[in-house]
């Protein structure tokens, strides 16, 4: 584990400023997704009047906070989600950076910070987990944790690492995959394969830790809002945010 003392300061300003510039990324992505529109093409532009924005207006935060959250151009409010995952991941990249260092650990765990925080407000939004998310995310988790081990424990760390990373995935997707079929659907597929994924990036007890985690601030959560008279006991609450959060904090802590 690497403190700031080895990575500095410097490191994890570093590493703000790349998340940041990723969050900025992953808005565009939570924005384009659901509407199958290309990520590359066109350029970024105002939902309310169409206008090309530049790099003044794509400033991560800054932007928001000097043009006081409306465009430029027309005037269109912008959704709060914009500075807030643009903060939220910079804080995560900044964090992961103190605790794991830069590379290949950090790197490996940012990546997986980065699917979750969209998948956190693809679910929220739209109530769905994309399969192009978790199923690389699997993959990632699997063949990236198998890297890291090379690259900081040699060959000998491969074989376990990659073995671990199976289990993982197993335990996290069957776990909610036998809560499905005992739920007869009230769990989505696409829980199974958010879990399946994180299982694949912390191995079988953070799965269950996560699924454990996730399923009490999910009832916690339903029972304050049927309680404040916002929610209904029959009312779907999406399971995605829950597993989302409960795997960040999982790496955090
Ligand atoms: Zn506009």
């Amino acid at each position: 584990m690497s403190g700031v003392g080895e990575i500095g300061g410097a490191g994890v300003l570093a590493a703000a400023a790349v998340g940041l510039v990723t969050g900025s990324f992953l808005n565009l992505c939570a924005d384009r997704l659901p509407r199958g529109e290309s990520l590359l093409w066109p350029r970024s532009h105002c939902e309310g009047c169409g206008r090309s924005l530049g790099v003044w207006d794509l400033l991560p935060v800054l932007s928001f906070v000097l043009s006081r959250g409306r465009c430029r151009y027309c005037g269109r409010a912008l959704p709060w989600r914009y500075p807030a995952v643009e903060a939220a991941t910079a804080l995560l990249f900044a964090l992961l950076a103190l605790k794991y260092g830069l590379a290949p650990a950090g790197a490996h765990l940012a990546l997986f910070a980065a699917l979750l925080v969209l998948i956190f407000v693809l679910d929220l939004e739209g109530g769905y987990i994309p399969d192009l998310l978790t199923l690389p995310g699997m993959a990632l988790g699997v063949g990236g944790g198998g890297a890291v081990a090379l690259l900081t424990s040699g060959a000998a760390g491969v074989l376990p690492a990659v073995k671990g990373a199976l289990l993982g995935l197993l335990a996290g997707g069957g776990s909610l995959f036998c809560l499905r079929l005992a739920s007869r659907g009230g769990v989505g597929w696409g829980d199974v394969k958010l879990l399946g994924m994180i299982g694949a990036f912390l191995g079988w007890p953070g799965a269950l830790l996560v699924l454990f985690g996730a399923a009490l601030a999910g009832s916690l959560v339903g029972l304050a809002g049927i309680a404040a008279g916002r929610l209904r006991w029959r009312d779907p609450l999406p399971f995605g945010p829950f597993l989302s959060t409960a795997a960040l904090l999982f790496v955090l802590l």
